[in-house]
């Protein structure tokens, strides 16, 4: 799956509201609460913190998607096609960044 049929599907979502799009800033609010989400899990996994026996179990994965959404939402609310910045970025790993890993 592409980019562009993610950004086409969040779209087709989006656009049945008379404000298809929060303002940038507004996005990135969202974004930082899911990224809180998905930093609680991950805490909760592999920290110290535990959950309280009240607090329901929740995905990593669902909380991934719902940062990916969230930034889908700030590309498409500023017509960025994120599928020409995605090759940028491979390219950039496989050829600047190449060898700045170790290597199996
Ligand atoms: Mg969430």
């Amino acid at each position: 799956m592409s980019f562009e049929q993610l950004q086409k599907e969040i779209d087709l979502w989006a656009q049945q509201f008379t404000v298809p799009y929060w303002k940038p800033h507004e996005i990135i609010v969202r974004l930082l609460e899911e990224s809180g989400e998905l930093a609680r899990e991950v805490n909760h996994i592999y920290g110290p913190k535990k959950k309280k026996s009240t607090e329901e179990n929740k995905e990593m994965g669902a909380e991934i998607c719902d940062i990916f959404m969230n930034l889908i939402c700030l590309a498409n609310s500023q017509g960025i096609k994120l599928d020409d910045h995605w090759k940028d970025l491979i390219n950039k790993l496989n050829n600047r960044d190449s060898l700045r890993f170790e290597k199996k």
